[in-house]
C-alpha cells in the first residue's frame, strides 16, 4: 500500500479515542486526518482539550490538530467511533449516509440485524450483512460494530470450543477494569478497595452479543447461536484488563486437555491473520496454575491476544476456565482497527 488511508476518530478525546490515537500513530495503512469530539472540545487544539491518559507521549503533530465537530464531512472514508453511546446513533448514521464506513465501539447499532458485529478471527463472513444494510438504508457507507469489551474476550475463547465441541450453556462472572467505564468513569471512592456488583446493561449485552457473533448466516439472514448464557458483571479496582471466570456446557463432551488443544490451535482465516492488527495467536493458553493475571499477561499480542487459564472439569457444567482480555484494545480500539483493516482487505475502502 503506497499512500496511507486517511481516517477520522469520533470521540477522540475519550478513553477509547485516546487509544485510537496511540494505535494509529504508527499504523502501516491508516493515518489520522481528523479528530472529532463534543461541541465543548471542537475548535480547540487536541493537546489543550485532551486529558491524555496513555503512557506513551502524545505526538506533537496530533496535539497540534484542531478538534472538529462530529459531523460530516470529515476527511477519509473510514471513521472510528468512540462517542458516548447515547449520542452515537444519529452521528454514526449521518456519516454512513455521507458514504463513510463507521467502525464503531458503541452499543448503539450492534444488535441491529443488518449490522455486522464482528470479530475478524471468528465471524468475518458476517461482513456480508453490509450489502443488506446498504440496500435497506440506501447509503453508500456503512456501520460495522465490534462487541462490548467483556463479550470480545469471552467469544474469542468460546469460538474454538463452539466449533469443535458445540457450546450450549455458559456461566460467566466478570471482574472488569475501571478503564472500561471511560474517563473520569467510576469515582475512586466507590471502587478503591471494593467491588461494584452492577454495570448497567452489561449482562444483557454479553448474553445477546455472544449469540449474534457465534450465529450462522444464510445469505444475509443471521440465526443467533442457541447458547444459553448467565452473565454476572462486576467492576473491580483494576486499571486495565477484563478478567472472567467461565463454566461451559458442551454438546460433545471434552476433557480439559482436548479443550486446551482446541484453544491453542485456533487461528483466524489467512486473510485475517495477515492483517496488521491481528496477533500471531488470537488465544493463548497459560497452563500455570496462577495465570493469567491482568498486571502480568495483558499485553500479549499487543493487547489483541486473549489468555485462557485454569481449564479444568466443572461440577456444574462440563468445563471451567478463566480468561483475560485487554478491554480498551481487544475490547475496543484494537478490535475496531482490525475490523477496518478487514474492510480495506475486502475492497470496501481503497
Ligand atoms: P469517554 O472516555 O467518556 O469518552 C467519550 C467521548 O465522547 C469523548 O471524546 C467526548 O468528547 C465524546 N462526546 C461526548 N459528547 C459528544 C457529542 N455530542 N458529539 C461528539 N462527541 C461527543 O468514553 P469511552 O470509555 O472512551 O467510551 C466511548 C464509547 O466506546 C462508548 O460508547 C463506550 O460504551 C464504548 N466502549 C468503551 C470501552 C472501554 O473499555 N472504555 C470498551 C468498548 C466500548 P468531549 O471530550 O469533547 O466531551
Amino acid at each position: 500500500m503506497s499512500a496511507k488511508i486517511p481516517v477520522s476518530i469520533l470521540g477522540a478525546t475519550g478513553t477509547v479515542g485516546q487509544k485510537f490515537v496511540r494505535l494509529l500513530a504508527d499504523h502501516p495503512w491508516f493515518e489520522i486526518a481528523a479528530l472529532a469530539a463534543s461541541e465543548t472540545s471542537a475548535g480547540r487544539r487536541y493537546g489543550e482539550v485532551v486529558r491524555w491518559r496513555e503512557t506513551s507521549p502524545l505526538p506533537d503533530s496530533v496535539a497540534a490538530m484542531t478538534v472538529a465537530r462530529a459531523e460530516p464531512p470529515l476527511p477519509g472514508r473510514i471513521a472510528f467511533s468512540a462517542i458516548e453511546a447515547e449520542l452515537a446513533g444519529q452521528i454514526e448514521q449521518a456519516f454512513a449516509r455521507a458514504g463513510v464506513f463507521v467502525v464503531t465501539n458503541t452499543r448503539t447499532h450492534r444488535m441491529e440485524p443488518d449490522v455486522p458485529l464482528l470479530i475478524p478471527e471468528v465471524n468475518p463472513d458476517h461482513l456480508t450483512l453490509l450489502s443488506r444494510q446498504q440496500g435497506a438504508r440506501g447509503w453508500s457507507g456503512g456501520i460495522v460494530a465490534n462487541p462490548n469489551c467483556s463479550t470480545a474476550g469471552l467469544v474469542l475463547a468460546m469460538a474454538p470450543l463452539h466449533r469443535t465441541f458445540g457450546v450450549e450453556r455458559l456461566f460467566v462472572a466478570t471482574m472488569q477494569a475501571v478503564s472500561g467505564a471511560g474517563y473520569p468513569g467510576v469515582a475512586a471512592l466507590d471502587v478503591l478497595g471494593n467491588v461494584l456488583p452492577y454495570i448497567a446493561g452489561e449482562e444483557e449485552k454479553v448474553e445477546a452479543e455472544t449469540r449474534k457473533i457465534l450465529g450462522t448466516l444464510a445469505g444475509t439472514e443471521l440465526t443467533p447461536a442457541g447458547i444459553t448464557t448467565s452473565a454476572h458483571t462486576n467492576r473491580v479496582p483494576v486499571v486495565d484488563g477484563h478478567f472472567e471466570v467461565v463454566s461451559v456446557g458442551l454438546r460433545r463432551k471434552a476433557s480439559p486437555e482436548e479443550a486446551m488443544l482446541a484453544l491453542e490451535a485456533f487461528r483466524g482465516p489467512p486473510e485475517v491473520a495477515a492483517l496488521p492488527s491481528s496477533p500471531a495467536r488470537p488465544v493463548e493458553v497459560d497452563r500455570r496454575p496462577d495465570r493469567p493475571q491482568p498486571r502480568l499477561d495483558l499485553d500479549r499480542g499487543q493487547g489483541m491476544t486473549v489468555t485462557v487459564g485454569r481449564v479444568r472439569p466443572c461440577n456444574l457444567l462440563d468445563l471451567r476456565l478463566v480468561l483475560l482480555s485487554h478491554n480498551t484494545i481487544r475490547g475496543a480500539a484494537g478490535a475496531a482497527l482490525q475490523n477496518a483493516e478487514l474492510l480495506v482487505k475486502r475492497g470496501f475502502v481503497k
